[in-house]
């Protein structure tokens, strides 16, 4: 290989579009649960790359399925189509409640093509008043303007111009006030079944099943988007299949290609119809390189050994987590589901959360936060015992600095 040039974190600010800010170290290096940086300084991994690195770093069956793929065949747009799309379309319909995928790069672009199809499956069955999408306070969808706009967190939204119209939001579990809201001119209802990036929030079960019944009532579609729940991260392949509710529409991306980028849409065979061809598109959904890296996590991943090991790890990851509340007292409650775990910062320490992801990484170990005063941990669903313990071993430490 050539020579590569010296990069530091310095040259970050001089180069790049300063909408991130990144930590002070760059990481050159990862091996399941850990990670390396620069200076060789050693990494427990609790981020997972947001929920995305799901069988860790640079798992065999992913490098080996990238390698042989990246040997053969990369990429020919749609106008062909190729052999790990259509398996992984295959595997996905098979596993779910879907007939038909849609393949994306991103959970945005998973989203948006649920959101486009939503409306136009209105329209041609029912006529263009039916264009009002309902979402959730605190949601998340993604970054593109739709999404972002159906997302509810008006920080990421505003200060762009006008945004596209017929959206409204209603607070997460609160049934009486989606109910208020719905209509006949109800299209779609678009929620995450576990909010992440706004708290690790879980819905009630009478109010998912709620809104189920309110979908069915006038005759809107329900999507869920479970770009950051699918994929075993709560147990199950995807969270609906726990919840007993079935979507008509369902995002995945994050886990789905386990650090490759790559995202889908899955829904009925009734409703896929009216995206008809032409309708939407990607040059590069869909493409065999992302495909067969998703088709070798999906065969880890879709297993009783992953998904009951979820479960194994949740206790065990719960468990620890109170026994450093009962030494610290930092935490007012401690959820989420399988490995999408909040620990929610007690009153003294609130608005805060982003000192414990600091003090964290200087005690080696990288966790997230989820809004101000939540810490999220995303680890990868086959993370060592060993590394779990290690990790909270030194996220201690970093909670005895802040306690003082
Ligand atoms: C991360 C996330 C998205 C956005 O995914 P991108 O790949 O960043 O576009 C959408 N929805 C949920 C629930 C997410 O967690």
């Amino acid at each position: 290989m050539a020579d590569q040039m010296k990069v530091t974190r310095a040259t970050f600010n001089d180069v790049m579009v300063p909408n991130y800010n990144p930590a002070k170290m760059i990481p050159v290096k990862g091996e399941g649960s850990r990670v390396w940086d620069q200076d060789g300084t050693e990494y427990v991994d609790f981020a997972g790359g947001i929920a995305v690195n799901c069988l860790g770093h640079c798992h065999p069956a992913m490098v080996n399925a990238l390698t042989e793929q990246g040997n053969k065949l990369w990429h020919l747009s749609n106008v062909f189509t190729n052999e790990p799309a259509i398996r992984l379309a295959k595997k996905l319909t098979d596993a779910t409640f879907a007939d038909r995928v849609y393949f994306a790069n991103s959970g945005a672009e998973a989203n948006e093509a649920a959101l486009k199809l939503a409306r136009r499956w209105a329209m041609d069955k029912h006529g263009a008043h039916k264009d009002q999408i309902v979402a959730f306070n605190k949601g998340f969808h993604g970054r593109t303007f739709f999404t972002v706009t159906v997302g509810g967190q008006p920080a990421y939204s505003d200060g762009f111009g006008p945004k596209p119209g017929g959206v409204e939001h209603v607070d997460y579990n609160d049934l009486a006030a989606l109910e208020a809201q719905m209509s006949d001119k109800t299209c779609a209802v678009m929620m995450e079944p576990l909010q992440g990036e706004g708290g690790v929030i879980s819905p009630d079960l009478e109010f998912i099943k709620g809104v189920r019944a309110l979908c069915d009532k006038y005759n809107a579609l329900l999507i869920f988007d479970e770009v950051q729940t699918g994929f075993g991260r709560t147990g199950s392949l995807y969270a609906y299949q726990q919840l007993g509710v079935t979507p008509d529409i369902l995002a995945s991306a994050k886990s789905l290609g386990g650090g490759f980028p790559i995202g889908a849409m899955l829904t009925t065979a009734a409703i896929a119809e009216h995206l008809k061809p032409g309708t939407h598109g990607s040059t590069y959904g869909g493409n065999p390189l992302a495909c067969a890296v998703a088709e070798a996590v999906f065969d880890v991943v879709n297993t009783d050994e992953v998904l009951t090991g979820v479960k194994a790890r949740e206790e065990l990851f719960k468990s620890k987590l109170e026994e450093l509340n009962q030494r610290y007292g930092i935490f007012k409650d401690i959820r989420g589901k399988g490995l999408l775990i909040g620990a929610e910062l007690s009153d003294d320490y609130a608005g805060k959360a982003r000192d414990f992801l600091n003090a964290g990484a200087e005690e080696g170990v990288m966790v997230l936060v989820a809004g101000p005063s939540v810490v999220r941990f995303t680890p990868s669903l086959i993370i060592p015992e060993a590394d779990v313990l290690e990790g909270l071993a030194r996220f201690e430490k970093a909670i005895a600095k802040i306690v003082g």
